[in-house]
């Protein structure tokens, strides 16, 4: 184990570790009184074989006798008898011992785990978007699932038996010792090797385990892709090829297994022969030493008895680092988690609402060093502009609106809004001055309302349906079967995707943002309705500042200034009319989408008259 791994296990094991200490000594007692009936044993065996009951436990002789005088009964018969009752008494009590432990470990664990998964979820709200570009979805759930449960399964047993087993050997190996050394040598003369072996295949596990638990995330990962994007796998007619990956992906998962299956079988093989050895050699060794008349029957019979108590546990430590070795492994995967660096946390601005100004000082940004998307950018947006911006696909625009929610950071320059550098202002109370509407919203699997509710939960219908109407959904949604309480689809897959473009829209016009950006967002909605959104847009003006990026021109062609963006550079700004007639990319852009309407428009009138 790992500094960094114990270190972790150590602090979330904070507020239960009296519990587990409490079920490790109970674990303790309840060895104490089970080696203890083994010994009681002992002595009725030797009392019965000599008939003599000096030969028995001295505190059972007394209260034997006593017993015998009260009822007028024999001493012989009441020792047995008493035997009997103290042998089911201990028996009793280390049974309950062992409920305490399970219930006190169970208890504990379960607790833990819960901590475990609640402190991932939230440090996953405050990673990086930077984390979540080099994560698999699917993986990161197999970190808070499984994982979480290997390291849960380890707290409630594994631990209390590794206690258990040290204990047992620490204490019984002096006792055996002080009893019969030549005896006890021979007891113990196997148990470094079966410890060895544990130890030996504990390594081997560990390393199999990683790659077992890293194919097991990659198939994870591939059926959680494969079912987010169901859709484009029917439409791509891709459904051979992803059964064929799961396959391998699954086959994988299989030999990885069945390596490790091959591990343990053959450290159980190896074990069971040394452990079978280790009491045949006392059995060997002990009935020489009775036959020289140096050891009695029951003598014998304790030593035995103890000897498998204490080898078994030991051969059990096998599985129990093997258990261990797949925690291990699970630490370090809920560590990837939980030691990722956090986005940091500024203190938020005196003033709860922007006006919306915007200024880009010589920003460059990379997501791979030395491939600048955005390169030496500077532009000033005064508040309550409008300002579209445009640019072919991979020219940085996103990127643009990543920086101004601070999901990534710029290498050089800087970003302030009202004045306020980005970079030292809270994150959630910059991303409360921007309502950001994307080209492919995320829904959630709830009603409309509650999709809208999430803008602001406080919100009532009228102001509900007055932004819905902005946004020219309103009539979309009274038309489904329960309106505003219809409930919509894993990621809005009920909804076409101008509707779920919409109701986006919708959502943000109802925080009222300072600063409204349109990603692509009516990207899928037909021009009529892009015509009653820019209309109501514009009812809006200097409202708020607006930021609209798109491909399709008529989107930008009302805003007050226009950004060409090429290859991360600002190549061309001005108003539509004066761009439009300037020679260059947007003239250039104009053209193309003025040719391709009017072929639109054509083929339209064709099939027309041709019905
Ligand atoms: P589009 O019009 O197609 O949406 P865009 O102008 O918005 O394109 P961006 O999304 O800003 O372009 O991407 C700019 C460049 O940065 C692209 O080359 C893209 O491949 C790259 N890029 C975007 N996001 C990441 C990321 N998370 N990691 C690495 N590269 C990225």
């Amino acid at each position: 184990m790992d500094k960094q791994t114990s270190r972790n296990l150590w602090r979330i094991t904070a507020g239960q570790r009296l519990r587990y200490a409490s079920a490790i000594a109970v674990t303790g007692l309840a060895s104490a009184f089970m080696l203890s009936v083994p010994l009681v044993g002992g002595y009725v065996l030797d009392v019965v074989d000599t008939q003599d009951l000096a030969q028995g436990a001295a505190l059972l002789v007394e209260a034997a006798n006593t017993l015998a005088v009260e009822i007028g009964g024999k001493p012989y018969v009441a020792y047995l008898v008493l035997s009997a009752v103290a042998g089911v008494g201990l028996t009793a009590l280390g049974a309950t011992c062992q409920y305490l432990q399970g219930r006190w470990a169970a208890i504990a664990s379960e607790a833990l785990a819960r901590r475990l998964r609640e402190t991932m979820y939230e440090r996953m709200q405050h990673l990086p978007a930077s984390f979540f570009d080099e994560a698999d979805t699917g993986d990161l759930v197999q970190r808070c699932s499984s994982d979480v449960e290997t390291v849960r399964v380890f707290l409630s047993s594994q631990v209390v038996q590794i206690g258990r087993s040290i204990l047992l050997l620490s204490v019984l190996t002096p006792i055996l010792f002080a009893r019969d050394a030549r005896l006890a040598s021979l007891a113990l003369v196997l148990m470094p090797f079966i410890i060895a072996g544990a130890y030996y295949f504990f390594a081997k596990v560990r390393e199999q385990f990683k790659i077992t638990d890293e194919s097991e995330g990659a198939l994870t990962a591939r059926l959680q892709e494969n079912l987010t994007g169901i859709r484009v796998v029917r439409a791509f007619a891709r459904q051979a090829y992803e059964v064929e990956h799961f396959g391998s992906k699954s086959l994988a998962l299989r030999d990885n297994r069945e390596r490790l299956n091959r591990l343990s079988g053959a450290y159980w093989a190896v074990s069971d022969f040394l452990c079978t050895a280790q009491v045949c050699i006392v059995l060997i060794a002990g009935g020489m030493f009775l036959a020289a008349g140096s050891l009695s029957v029951g003598e014998l019979f304790a030593f035995m008895m103890q000897v498998t108590m204490v080898i078994w546990p030991v051969r059990h430590l096998g599985q129990v680092l093997n258990e261990s070795g797949k925690a291990m492994v699970s630490l370090g995967r809920i560590n990837h988690v939980l030691l990722a660096e956090e986005e940091s946390r500024d203190p938020a601005p005196a003033t709860e609402r922007v006006r919306g100004e915007l200024v880009l000082e010589n920003v460059t940004v990379e997501y791979e060093p030395d491939r600048p998307v955005l390169k030496d950018l500077s532009v000033h947006i005064p508040a309550g502009e409008t300002v579209g911006i445009v640019g072919p696909p991979g020219a940085g625009k996103s990127t643009l609106i990543r920086l101004l929610a601070r999901l990534y950071e710029p290498q050089h320059g800087r970003i302030l809004i009202d004045g306020l550098d980005l970079l030292e202002v809270d994150r959630h109370w910059l991303r409360r001055q921007l309502g950001i509407v994307m080209q492919d919203p995320f829904l959630y699997s709830r009603t409309v309302a509650d999709n809208l509710r999430v803008a602001r939960a406080d919100v009532n219908d009228t102001e509900m349906m007055a932004a819905a109407r902005e946004a020219a959904v309103h009539d979309a949604i009274v038309g489904f079967p329960a309106g505003y309480r219809s409930r919509v689809g894993e990621r809005g897959v009920t909804l076409s995707g101008g509707q779920r473009q919409r109701l986006a829209l919708a959502r943000a016009l109802l925080v009222e943002p300072p600063i409204l950006v349109l990603d692509d967002a009516l990207s899928a909605v037909d021009t009529g309705t892009e015509g009653q959104i820019m209309a109501a847009l514009e009812r809006r003006r200097g409202r708020h500042t607006t930021i609209i990026i798109a491909h399709r021109l008529s989107s930008v062609r009302g805003a007050d200034r226009i950004l060409v963006l090429e290859q991360g550079r600002l190549i061309q700004e001005g108003t539509h009319a004066t761009l439009a007639a300037t020679s260059g990319p947007y003239r250039r852009l104009c053209e193309i989408q003025g040719a391709l309407d009017e072929a639109i428009e054509r083929d339209l009138k064709e099939t027309s008259n041709a019905v």
